[in-house]
């Protein structure tokens, strides 16, 4: 690790860093302000699910914090105790996001299914950049960086293609929430800053990652001179 490394690397480590800060105490405000229309994260996901006739998605509830996600192999809603059951406007706002997933999947918005098809693929590279120094004693400096160009390429495209999933994902949240009265237009801002503060975590993770790939693609330059 030289002082170039960190160069390329800070931006994004310190952009985390905010995000992970913001998004803790953001969310810790907005799960202690209660929703006006008093309906669980749960239930708010439901009325979302129901309405786009989703009727037989199940919604489930999992342990940890901020483990919310949806499955789209499984085809599930999973959301955290804290979310599932609070009647909070951080917990309607990371419900209805996750159901705005389920609605990307149903719509076939194609950004999600090309995200989709890269985890596979982001998995093996994630599991081989871990690999990459071992295998340098193998193939020498040249190859090795080559190598790790490829990798954080395929970790970089699959965190860009991330950020309009999520954008996207929070935006149906909004409409459909506002739609059905679940929060009022007083609230909405409250709940904006919610997904605001989540998305920037996604950004923190584009950041990371592309700076990693400029770091490589930086030595992969001067190693062909
Ligand atoms: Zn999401």
């Amino acid at each position: 690790m030289t002082w170039e490394y960190w160069l390329f690397a800070l931006p994004g480590i310190l952009l985390g860093l905010y995000a992970q800060m913001k998004l803790s105490s953001t969310y810790n405000r907005y799960i202690r302000e209660p929703v006006a229309s008093g309906l669980t994260g749960a239930e708010a996901a439901r009325e979302i699910l129901d309405r786009a006739g989703l009727t037989n998605m199940p919604i489930e509830e999992v342990g940890g914090h901020l483990t919310d996600h949806y499955d789209p192999r499984k085809k599930a809603l999973f959301l955290s105790s804290e979310n599932y059951r609070s009647r909070s406007l951080a917990a309607v706002g990371v419900a209805a996001h996750e159901a705005g997933h389920a609605l990307q999947h149903k719509d076939a918005y194609a950004p999600l299914h090309l995200r989709m098809m890269l985890v596979p693929v982001t998995q093996f590279a994630s599991s081989a950049s871990i690999g990459l120094m071992l295998l340098g004693f193998v193939l020498g400096m040249a190859k090795i960086v080559l190598a790790a160009v490829v990798i954080f390429a395929i970790i970089a495209l699959f965190q860009i293609i991330t950020l309009p999933v999520e954008f996207n994902a929070s935006s149906r949240a909004k409409v459909q929430l506002l739609d059905l009265g679940i929060v009022q237009p007083q609230e909405s801002h409250a709940m904006s800053r919610v997904l605001s503060a989540a998305a920037l975590t996604y950004v923190a993770a584009m950041l990371q990652a592309v700076g990693q790939l400029l770091y490589f693609l930086a030595l992969f330059n001067r190693s062909r001179d």
